[in-house]
């Protein structure tokens, strides 16, 4: 033990150190390996109007399909972003949508937008103007149903420049929408001049509403500050019907959650859209 050692706990800490190292760097190996054999998947959460309980879009979500397991975002793209590898992950991402997007239009399926999720580096480093209009172009899909979810902290840094990319995808057509919204942060002054139509209010907010007096004042702010700012809400992480009811109330007019469904598979949401699958409260 490294007390016995008689070096504190500098000795267990660094030993712990070194096998978080190991550990990270045969995932990065085996990443690298997934981009090479096209392991990744995207996976669709509808997105419900509230009003009317239909499905309205979806959000795409990857996966990681490694074998029988099927691996979540959470455990790889934060590891993808610090070694590079969400650029070439994020191309992926971009074309693989785009690509369901224009067989849903071919075979008449109604998803009318599909959201990507744009991490920050790749907002940063990648060249996503030319990407996602290259992209759209081949696969003959309208810039208006494609939506880009980005997150607070990736457009504050650099502020003009993101500005001025956003502004160039939203002359074409493209939508925005802030992802995780509250849980960062955010110039108000900065937020009013980016071209943004949607904030999307976290679930650790949507969590302890309605109940929690503090949860509920701050997710009715954000949907009274969407309101002021002339743009959409939706309310991310909706897992019981009272959660639905109350952002019904408080004017929210998206949501996405497990209480209507969690992330499926293409083939899984294609069929709940021509069932015509909805919701009632
Ligand atoms: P996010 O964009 O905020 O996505 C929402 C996450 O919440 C998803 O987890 C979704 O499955 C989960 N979720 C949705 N409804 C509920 C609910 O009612 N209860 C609970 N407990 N969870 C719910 P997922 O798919 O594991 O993704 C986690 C995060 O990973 C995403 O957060 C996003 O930041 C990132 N991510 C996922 N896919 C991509 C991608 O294609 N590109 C990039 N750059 N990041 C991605
Ligand atoms: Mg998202
Ligand atoms: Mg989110
Ligand atoms: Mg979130």
């Amino acid at each position: 033990r490294a007390k016995d050692l008689g070096g504190g706990h500098i000795q267990f800490y660094s030993s712990e150190f070194a096998r978080d190292q190991k550990k990270r760097m045969e995932l990065a190996t085996r990443l690298n390996k997934a981009v090479e054999k096209d392991e990744f998947v995207l996976f669709y959460q509808p997105v419900v109007d509230l009003l009317t309980g239909r499905i309205v879009g979806a959000e795409a979500l990857i996966r990681w399909q490694t074998g029988q397991e099927l691996v979540s975002p959470g455990e790889f793209i934060p590891l993808a972003e610090e070694i590079g590898l969400i650029l070439p992950i994020g191309n992926w991402i971009v074309k693989e949508a785009c690509r369901q997007i224009s067989k849903w239009g071919e075979a008449g399926v109604s998803l009318p937008t599909i959201s990507i999720n744009i991490s920050a580096r790749q907002l940063w480093h990648g060249d996503i103007v030319t990407l996602i209009q290259k992209v759209t172009k081949e696969q003959n899909i309208q810039s208006g149903s494609l939506e880009l979810e980005i997150t607070e902290s990736s457009v504050m840094k650099e502020p003009l420049r993101m500005e001025s990319m956003l502004k160039t995808l939203h002359e074409k057509g493209f939508n925005f929408a802030l992802d995780d919204f509250g849980t960062g942060y955010s110039s108000l002054l900065r937020l009013k001049h980016l071209p943004i139509g949607k904030l999307k209010v976290d679930k650790s907010f949507v969590d302890g509403a309605p109940g929690a007096y503090d949860n509920e004042s701050l997710v009715k702010a954000i949907v009274q500050l969407s309101q002021n700012l002339g743009i959409d809400a939706q309310a991310e992480g909706i897992e019981t019907v009272e959660q639905w009811q109350f952002l019904r109330e408080v004017g929210c007019r998206y949501g996405q959650g497990y209480y209507f469904s969690p992330a499926v598979s293409a083939q899984e949401i294609e069929e709940m859209v021509r069932l015509g699958r909805r919701w009632f409260l």
